[in-house]
């Protein structure tokens, strides 16, 4: 069983702002990665057995995924996608709105990204949101890394501000995006330390060195089994990230340095992170 723990949803020509348009230009992003149909997502996600699915509203930054859209998509291929929402702190409604998803739309968990949402994670209305997460049983995954968007101070993404969360919602399930890259050894920290902390690793393999001591410091502190597979796709599809992870070592190969043990990356790749998250 493969769990593709990570995919977005988009539509590039109309979902996304003009802001975030000229971040990916600036930051040398090919638009053509970010526009895609539906039948490329399926092509992408192929090698998935499940796969959450998601768009970000952020209009600080000029992400508006309409959760509707993926909602429909999700009910169009039922079984396989699940639909997680996203909602927008800076929305006055946006309690309204996660009920919205939660209640009428069947969102499974809530996707977060304060970095692109321009408020600080510690936040009284991401408390709130915490909160009605906390007492139904959705998990909330949160982009903790940094990103191509600009406009929004970085320390939002800095994963430790989780931690707090994590002490102040024992019972909420937290995934950590992307290992908290560039911080990966505190989202490691985190992990260990908090049950119902996790971590995808999504959209990293490409960066051989970073990945590979990412993967051998998740050994050493051994906590392999609090990180989920997902690939962020468009960014990657699932099977160049099956891929990618398999080759952790090929960036060492012919020195002495240490191996990634192949046993944890075949049990991320393999792990039932739906199970974990009590989605089911
Ligand atoms: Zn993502």
């Amino acid at each position: 069983m493969i769990i593709d723990i990570h995919t977005h949803l988009v539509d590039l020509d109309t979902e996304f702002g003009p802001q975030l348009k000229q971040d990916l230009t600036r930051c040398g992003i090919s638009h053509d990665t970010w526009r895609f149909t539906e039948e490329d997502y399926l092509k992408g996600t192929l090698e998935a057995d499940k796969a959450v699915v998601f768009g970000i509203k952020g209009q600080k930054t000029g992400w508006h995924v309409s959760n509707e859209r993926v909602a429909g998509f999700t009910a169009r291929h039922g079984g396989k996608y699940i639909f997680f929402a996203s909602v927008d702190p800076l929305d006055p409604k946006v309690m309204d709105d996660l009920k919205h998803c939660h209640q009428d739309l069947g969102c499974k968990g809530i996707k977060l990204g304060p970095i692109y949402q321009g408020v600080h994670p510690h936040h009284p209305v991401y408390y709130k949101i915490y909160e009605y997460c906390q007492e139904n049983s959705l998990p909330i995954m949160t982009h903790m890394a940094t990103t191509f968007s600009s406009g929004v101070p970085l320390e939002y993404a800095w994963p430790v501000h989780m931690d707090k969360v994590a002490c102040d919602f024992p019972n909420l399930k937290i995934i950590l995006s992307h290992l908290g890259h560039p911080w990966i050894g505190e989202t490691l920290s985190i992990i260990r330390k908090q049950e119902n902390v996790y971590a995808d690793l999504s959209a990293l393999y490409y960066r051989p060195w970073q990945f590979y001591n990412a993967m051998l410091l998740a050994a050493e502190y051994g906590c392999g089994n609090k990180i989920l597979f997902g690939s962020d796709f468009p960014a990657t599809t699932t099977q160049s990230s099956i891929i990618g992870l398999k080759n952790v070592n090929k960036v060492v190969e012919g020195t002495n340095l240490p191996k990634v043990p192949l046993t944890m990356i075949e049990d991320i790749i393999h792990r039932n992170s739906l199970a974990l998250l009590g989605i089911e």
